[in-house]
């Protein structure tokens, strides 16, 4: 598992930006040509962007935006050409798209999946019309299930729902409501995720103003609940604090950066991981593609990690998934346990009841799960 590589594809254009978000994400421009110009820019980065990753064999490729199904098949086809140029792909490979209920239709399903696109993530994040419109989705809860319905249709045997929790006007119950539909769908994998409040957005604003009405921090860890028991009951197995699946259906992408493997992202803003350096393109569409017009990279900048930060985000991973981790593998990657690199850590956590006790292994408990943040501080420090 951690050998593989992954590709990121980053297409940032979205139809509208939701009241939440803070990702790499802007409208449409209103030029026809401009969907064409990022595909063929991210074409040419692919095709001619140095490094040692070339020739790699690929084992994921995740397009996420921004929106990626806003994008014509035939234009992420031109994409995955220029990545298969790039990389031996395995034959197996996970080919994801994100897409958005209400930007899709079956003849473009199908051609996705002519393309090679073998996993769908959609954006379904709540079953409640009235919660869509607050949280400025313009789509509808029959055009998710649509959405879904076409997907299967199309031959998609790997599909995968997005939910968030703790949304304003929304109780711990309809959480769970939104949970139960997505799981009726009989979809393979399902992420729920706490609503994040990022000050640059309007929800992060009204916050900031006493304009928006949130659930107070346990309803929020009840919503979790409530969401992660629905999930369990119809047989998806949490496998990561917020994800889901059914056995064999954990997202390989995912699953990548979780281990600290290495991935090349391509696009605006899109993130690489390349043996302990990180580096990152240019954020803004127009920033992002003049720079590849001028030399075919858009690299901004990057960072070596240093081995402490590598031990820690280790261990913060790790602790992010169902299983823990052991001792022994922390050993055998670092050449000290875990108690030698950070003592008194351990005993702590484990007196916190923040810590399951079980011999020659780590993994939070149900509390430190939702705890997370206060696990993993002392191994982040
Ligand atoms: S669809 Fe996704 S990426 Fe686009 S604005 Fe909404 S949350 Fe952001």
């Amino acid at each position: 598992m951690t050998e593989e590589f992954g590709v990121y594809v980053h297409l940032p254009y979205c139809p509208y930006k939701c009241h939440y978000c803070d990702f790499n994400a802007y409208r449409l421009p209103r030029a026809p040509e401009a969907r064409r110009e990022m595909t063929r820019a991210i074409a040419r980065e692919i095709e001619r962007a140095p490094g040692e990753d070339r020739g790699k064999k690929v084992g994921s490729v995740f397009f996420g935006g921004g929106t990626p199904s806003l994008f014509a098949p035939d234009e992420i086809a031109e994409i995955l050409r220029a990545i298969s140029g790039r990389y031996a792909r395995s034959r197996r490979a996970e080919v994801t798209l994100e897409c958005n209920p209400g930007t899709v239709d079956l003849a473009a399903l199908v051609a996705l999946r002519r393309a090679g696109v073998n996993r769908l993530s959609i954006g379904a994040q709540s079953f409640r019309e009235e919660t869509l419109t607050r949280i400025g989705r313009l789509h509808t809860p029959e055009e998710t299930r649509s959405a879904v319905a076409m997907a299967r249709e199309a031959g998609f045997r790997n599909i995968s729902l997005d939910i968030i929790y703790g949304l304003p006007g929304e109780t711990p119950e309809d959480a769970e409501e939104s949970a139960r539909i997505a799981l009726s769908l009989g979809v393979e994998h399902l992420s729920a995720y706490a609503l994040e409040l990022e000050e640059r957005t309007l929800f992060g604003r009204l916050e900031a103003q006493g304009k928006l009405e949130l659930l107070p921090d346990d309803e929020v860890v009840r919503a979790g609940e409530l969401v992660g028991a629905a999930c369990e009951a119809a047989g998806l197995q949490r496998y990561e604090v917020s994800n889901f699946a059914r056995p064999g259906r954990r997202s390989r992408h995912n699953m990548l950066y979780w281990h600290q493997g290495s991935y090349r992202g391509f696009g605006p803003g899109a993130h690489s991981h390349l043996s302990g350096h990180r580096f990152w393109n240019a954020s803004p569409p127009g920033v992002y593609l003049s720079r590849v017009a001028a030399g075919g990279e858009a690299r901004e900048e990057g960072e070596v990690l240093s081995s402490e930060a590598v031990m820690g985000e280790w261990v913060y991973l790790r602790l992010r998934l169902a299983e823990g981790f052991a001792l022994r593998a922390f050993a055998q990657r670092f050449g000290q346990s875990l108690d030698a690199a950070y003592p008194g850590v351990r005993r702590d956590l484990l007196a916190q009841g923040l810590l399951e006790r079980l011999p020659g292994w780590v993994r939070p408990t149900a509390r430190g799960r939702w705890l997370l943040h206060r696990v993993a501080a002392p191994f982040l420090a």
